[in-house]
């Protein structure tokens, strides 16, 4: 993989940002710059990337032969700290300036701990300092993102192959688990499954309630291969759809289809929002669709870019991004669309390209 241009671009990124550095904590960014996966514990492991010095990577001397032992071994400088050292003075003497970022994923202790060691700087996430650190993908990565979706794609076709009616939300839940694993995916990050009125709650967590004719449910689910997550969500009707169930479906995929036409080189992420929820208050539902439009899917299943109100950054062809909007009608029913999809010179691609109309199940 491509660390060590990764890290020459987080390097100069950083100086861009006027930063005297980047500190990173075991997280999916450590990962992504040198391949280096230690669990985050209470002892300081944290790599130092500065504008115009070389990377170091600061780890408990104990785990110096693990870390010397991964590819970061070969990337950067390994240096270790003894348990009666301060880790902190050690990263804070290698930071020279007024603004550091620190890793959105590193613990308090740590941010307190590197905080009393440069009292004068001004402290910020990466997040923050440098969204899109890791949005725009390379050819590796959109594989692995393609690999994924495909596989989220194979077990909804399945799944919806299957009768819902009389199982609970937990069993379906445990079914999706099972049917992401044999589509390639070597863990499960999440199975929502809504049923009912449990639908207009998106983050639901399936429950031991069974699931009757004429009902909606919304199937939400992802896991990840080598890494890189997938992450889907369509849509079921049990026996027969309601009116109001195909109505409501309609506008939602109308929606979706809406901001996906959307996507292009320099549009702003904030206008594919709008392209979404344009079509969701038309149909006076925009007061039931309470959430963005979507998220940026790599390494994590939400990272930047986030397509949302207020957020101008210009999209930029390898930005891969979820579509997923909703309408949530409480105490009776949800229903939801999500595909991810990669912006490209043209326009954009899906990665999930099973069907997006309504699904009848049995
Ligand atoms: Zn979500
Ligand atoms: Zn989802
Ligand atoms: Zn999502």
């Amino acid at each position: 993989v491509r660390h060590a241009e990764r890290l020459a671009r987080t390097a100069a990124g950083a100086g861009e940002a006027g930063l005297a550095g980047v500190v990173i904590p075991p997280s999916p960014d450590l990962h992504y710059l040198v391949g280096y996966d230690p669990p985050p514990l209470e002892r300081l492991t944290a790599l130092v990337v500065r504008p115009d010095l070389p990377p170091v990577l600061v780890v408990p001397e104990l785990e110096r032969p693990l870390a010397r032992s991964s590819p970061a071994g070969e990337l950067v400088e390994v240096a270790g700290w003894r348990d009666d050292e301060d880790p902190y003075r050690i990263v804070g003497g290698m930071l020279s300036g007024r603004r550091i970022a620190v890793g959105d994923r590193m613990w308090a202790s740590h941010v307190l701990g590197l905080r009393s060691s440069v009292p004068d700087a001004e402290l910020l996430t990466t997040s923050r300092a440098m969204p899109l650190l890791r949005a725009v993908k390379d050819a590796d990565e959109l594989a692995l993102l393609e690999r994924a979706g495909h596989g989220a794609d194979e077990a909804f076709d399945e799944i919806a192959g299957e009768a819902f009616d009389g199982r609970t939300e937990a069993q379906i839940g445990r079914r999706l688990d099972e049917l992401l694993r044999r589509h390639g995916h070597g863990s499960v990050n999440f199975t929502i499954v809504g049923s009912g009125p449990n639908g207009a709650s998106p983050h639901h967590d399936p429950t031991g309630r069974r699931i009757v004719p004429g009902e909606c449910v919304v199937l939400d689910f992802g896991g990840s291969i080598e890494g890189y997550c997938s992450d889907i969500t369509r849509t079921v009707v049990v026996g027969q759809a309601a009116p109001e169930a195909r109505e409501v479906h309609e506008v939602v995929l109308a929606a979706q289809e809406a901001a996906f036409e959307t996507v292009r080189p320099g549009v702003a992420a904030q206008d594919v929002d709008r392209a979404a929820r344009d079509v969701i208050e038309a149909a006076g539902l925009g007061e039931r669709f309470f959430h963005r439009t979507g998220h940026g899917i790599g390494l994590e299943e939400h990272e930047p870019p986030y397509i949302v109100r207020g957020n101008a950054d210009a999209l930029v062809p390898g930005m891969c991004f979820s579509i997923e909007p909703g309408v949530y009608l409480e105490g009776r029913f949800g229903v939801r669309i999500e595909d991810i999809v990669v912006a490209a010179d043209d326009g954009a691609h899906r990665l999930n390209n099973t069907s997006r109309d309504l699904h009848i199940v049995r």
